[in-house]
């Protein structure tokens, strides 16, 4: 009777002491595993930091050879059908890629098929969306992405809820190097090319584009007019 008594106590602290061993081994493991997973996420945000201005860099890049390209009469288009429901939802797909925070809302309405450069188009469509975003600092502001039939015609058009223009740049943002100083749009880094890109473009489409805006901080809309074909 003693003797099995013993043997249930022994056992017992045998439990006892692999549950205590568990326990500390649990407790030793995961720090280091917490220490771990802060540092992942703090080096995620720095990777999240360097791809943006990889971003940026790539995109200034993409800008200059591209502008450099234009001035050597080198623009040529390779003319196809477009479906401008697939074109818009590419633009929006790349955007939601690089500004993933940014909120994005499409309304399109019945479209007709197009004659155009697929990739000059979405050129187009990443270049103004990349405005909108670039010049809304307030990351919550929506850029809505339009596209409407016209007589003859289809409209597109991107709107954002950011910096705005005073009236008397609006002409001029067109051209090569032109740049909008003030206040609200210090430390926005740009060369100034991209909306000549976007001019050149779609005139080599036989399209005309312009922006509209009430004002500074009162947000901007971009438009593209292109004809159903263009010869
Ligand atoms: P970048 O952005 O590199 O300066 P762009 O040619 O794309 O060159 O734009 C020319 C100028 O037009 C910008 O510097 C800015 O002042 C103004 N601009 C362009 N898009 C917007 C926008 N969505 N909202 C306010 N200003 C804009």
């Amino acid at each position: 009777m003693v003797t099995v008594f013993r043997e249930v106590t022994r056992e017992r602290e045998a439990l006892r002491v692999k549950d205590e061993l568990i326990a500390m081994a649990g407790h030793e493991l995961r720090s280091p595993l917490t220490s771990i997973s802060g540092y992942s996420q703090m080096m995620a945000r720095q990777l999240g930091v360097v791809q943006r201005q990889i971003g940026q860099l790539d995109q200034l890049i993409g800008d200059f050879m591209e502008a450099s390209s234009f001035d050597d009469a080198r623009l040529s288009l390779d003319l196809v059908p477009i479906d401008l429901v697939d074109l818009v939802q590419a633009a929006v797909e790349r955007f939601a890629g690089s500004c993933p925070s940014r909120p994005i809302r499409v309304e399109m309405g019945g479209l007709p098929e197009i004659s155009g450069d697929p990739t000059r188009l979405g050129q187009v469509l990443d270049n103004l969306l990349s405005n909108a975003n670039k010049y809304s600092p307030d990351e919550h502001t929506e850029v809505i992405l339009r596209a409407e039939a016209e007589e003859g015609h289809v409209l597109l058009s991107v709107q954002d809820h950011g910096l705005g223009i005073e009236p008397e740049h609006l002409p001029l943002l067109f051209e090569r190097f032109y740049r909008v100083r003030s206040q609200e749009s210090q430390g926005i880094k740009g060369l100034g090319l991209g909306l000549s890109i976007v001019r050149d473009l779609v005139a080599a489409h036989g399209g005309t584009v312009w922006a509209e805006s009430a004002g500074t901080n009162q947000g901007a809309s971009f438009w593209v007019r292109l004809p159903l074909k263009c010869d």
